[in-house]
């Protein structure tokens, strides 16, 4: 069954909250109830409602942004959806799955022209700054959400094309799940890896068995949730960026299929990483190889 989704930004914890634990137990995001991505803060949203504002429509060849706001931000929406659509078929080797999201089948990106109509239309918090619909392939935010834009539509429009493509009630691991869609916050990116460094450094770093145990959901601090975040991103994007797109795609086929990420692993890569401790040593290994070639570099330069 798809659910909606309220978007956090684990790297920007909304300032709002009363504490991290509010933000953590607070409403359900993506698709197992938990996603930090979304911001909070922006400033004071506008003044007056804008309930009673005409519903306008820009179509792009995949999302129909609906706005009540500025045609211009709705603009920016559609251009940086399209290209995140791109970007994250390619990334995910998803580009030649099907003609998804187009004509009929386009998502909705629907902006309001204040954060008080999104909040009373959405029902998200107040420093919530996107949301996602699952039922009805759609995004929600407001006018002028510059965090919407370089985060949450790329975190968002992941996790529904990945999902689309193995499933909406397919049982993977959070990790899988919203490393995939962190991975995409391309704008976040070297912060999440900074902090999966340091974990590597400190010896914090979860194992991959551990890490697919994991529910930040379960009484985690918002730091713990951060750090899930960070490392789940970090291992996704070791398994793209080392074995590739098109593998990648037939990992996220057997998934699709019904099979566990350690019997998809293994039929995938075989030969590198046929479990999730093989997939471990390899996300180790990889990560303390870049740390000694920073440390290398370091002294050379100096
Ligand atoms: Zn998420």
């Amino acid at each position: 069954m798809r659910r909606r989704a309220e978007t956090f930004n684990a790297l920007h914890p909304p300032r709002h909250a009363r504490c991290g634990l509010a933000w953590l137990s607070g409403p359900e995001l993506c698709m197992k109830g938990l996603c930090f991505l979304g911001l909070a803060l922006l400033a004071a949203a506008g003044a007056a409602a804008a309930e009673d504002s005409p519903w306008l429509e820009l179509k792009g060849q995949h999302v129909i942004v609906r706005y009540q706001g500025s045609r211009s931000f709705a603009d920016d929406v559609r251009r940086r959806a399209e290209l995140d659509y791109d970007r994250i078929g390619r990334d995910l080797g998803f580009t030649r799955h099907g003609n998804f999201w187009l004509w009929d089948n386009r998502a909705r990106i629907d902006v309001y022209a204040t954060r008080d109509a999104y909040v009373a239309a959405s029902q998200a918090p107040e420093w919530s700054a996107g949301k996602a619909d699952y039922d009805h392939r759609a995004i929600l935010t407001f006018e002028g959400s510059q965090s919407f834009l370089d985060s949450i539509l790329p975190h968002e429009m992941t996790h529904l094309i990945f999902r689309e493509f193995i499933g909406f009630t397919t049982d993977v691991p959070l990790w899988l799940d919203e490393g995939v869609a962190q991975w995409a916050d391309v704008a976040n990116r070297s912060k999440v890896n900074a902090i999966a460094g340091n974990m590597l450094a400190s010896g914090r770093l979860l194992s991959v068995p551990a890490l697919t145990q994991l529910d930040p959901r379960r009484g985690a601090s918002g730091g713990e949730a951060i750090e899930f975040y960070a490392q789940a991103s970090s291992l996704v994007g070791f398994i793209m960026e080392s074995q590739g797109s098109v593998r990648f795609r037939e990992f996220c086929g057997h998934l699709r299929d019904g099979h566990t990420v350690d019997d998809a692993l293994r039929f995938t890569y075989p030969g590198t990483i046929p479990s999730l401790e093989a997939l471990d040593s390899a996300w180790k290994a990889h990560l303390e190889e870049a740390r000694d070639e920073q440390a290398a570099g370091r002294i050379y330069t100096h």
